[in-house]
């Protein structure tokens, strides 16, 4: 096949990946201007749908971006703040002003100490190595937040254009899509490519008469929960209301699964109630520590469930970290699935987890 480039984002077009940059059937090959599916869609159903890319072509891809102005707004998914903050991004925008935003504040208990999450979102944001003007917390499908953060990136932006980076997952088309329905309504947004003949695979709804907002591919990250579970295990691990904590009041000894994805053994400490907060449909499982190695072997995918049978195959096996707590209210973060809060000083927990997902700890934000 001839190179052909979509007319609206520049994309090569690709014929065989449906979740790739590019693609569009081949039924639409034959028409004169040839747009990938992505750019159809936000150009007749004024909607954006997610394609993924992976790491190393978005560091190429953002490379040709480096040294242009502009401000980037970076979309974290705050379930899983690990998996969705790109390691790499500092690196691969140069110096462009970063706004920090964590989606999905919807699903929190109204209990939340927002504060602390901004808190939070900072500090990892900085131990990435990500150095960000501010943060801004929303819910891109209830809309909480939006206009605050509308505001900020107007203020930010200087006029010039605006960046929208994320990995897959995070909730970056519901985002983008609320804020074409709020500043366009029906208007047709699609704009010809701002970097023509080159593969960016970049989306342009313009801003005003000069500058434009441009949604980039989702990143697909390793750490990611999200790429080790089935779409089956995924509705049920992704919380779709607001979550409900579920109290368990443990002995040192005992044990507590999430399904058969994460583990929590409570080694030391006095008795206390461990506070869980997950998905409402992840079931969370309590036993001996003694009797946990077996009930692990033999249940893990029934009574542990998930991992379905697809997830097994792909999921990494599960690792252990050990924490010890030395502060009062702490809360053990699961990412992709939740956090566990352990009230006491003094108390020390072994934590068993996908290798590939890091577990880490930080004051409650409850
Ligand atoms: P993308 O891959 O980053 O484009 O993510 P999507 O926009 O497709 O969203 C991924 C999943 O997260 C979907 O199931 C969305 O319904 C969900 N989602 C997106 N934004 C929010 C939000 O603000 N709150 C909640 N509860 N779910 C969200």
């Amino acid at each position: 096949m001839e190179d052909i480039y979509c007319q609206g984002c520049g994309a090569a077009i690709q014929t065989a990946n449906p979740d790739e940059v590019g693609f569009t059937p081949e039924s639409a090959l034959i028409k004169e201007i040839v747009l990938c599916q992505r750019c159809f869609k936000l150009k007749h159903y004024n909607e954006i749908q997610d394609v993924s890319v992976t790491d190393d072509d978005f560091l190429k891809m953002v490379s040709e971006i480096r040294d242009v102005e502009g401000l980037v707004v970076h979309l974290i998914d705050i379930f899983d703040v690990n998996g969705s903050m790109i390691q790499s991004l500092a690196r691969i925008i140069g110096d462009k002003p970063i706004i920090l935003v964590g989606n999905k504040v919807d699903l929190l208990p109204k209990s939340t100490n927002k504060q602390k999450l901004i808190n939070w979102l900072k500090k990892s944001a900085k131990d990435a190595g990500i150095k960000v003007k501010d943060v801004y917390l929303i819910s891109s499908i209830k809309g909480h937040g939006m206009d605050e953060l509308k505001e900020a990136i107007e203020t930010m932006r200087d006029n010039q254009d605006v960046y929208v980076v994320g990995t897959t997952n995070v909730g970056k088309s519901t985002f983008i899509n609320r804020l074409i329905q709020q500043s366009t309504g029906d208007k047709n947004v699609i704009t010809t490519s701002y970097f023509p003949g080159t593969t960016l695979g970049f989306i342009e709804i313009p801003l005003d008469d000069h500058s434009v907002l441009i949604d980039t591919p989702g990143i697909v990250n390793k750490q990611q929960m999200a790429h080790y579970v089935s779409k089956n295990d995924l509705k049920i691990i992704t919380p779709s209301k607001e979550i409900k904590p579920r109290v368990f009041q443990l002995n040192n000894q005992q044990t507590l699964f999430f399904g058969g994805l994460g583990r929590i053994d409570f080694i030391k400490g006095d008795k206390q109630s461990f506070v869980c907060y997950f998905s409402n449909h992840l079931s969370i499982h309590r036993t001996k520590l003694e009797n946990a190695g077996k009930l692990y072997e033999e249940h893990v995918g029934e009574l542990l469930s998930p991992p379905d049978e697809t997830t097994r195959t792909t999921l990494p096996g599960l690792v252990q970290s050990t924490f010890k707590i030395r502060e009062e209210k702490m809360d053990v973060v699961f990412p992709g699935l939740g956090w566990v809060m352990i009230p006491e000083v003094n108390t020390t927990v072994v934590v068993h987890s996908p290798r590939t997902v890091a577990v880490s700890i930080r004051p409650s934000l409850i």
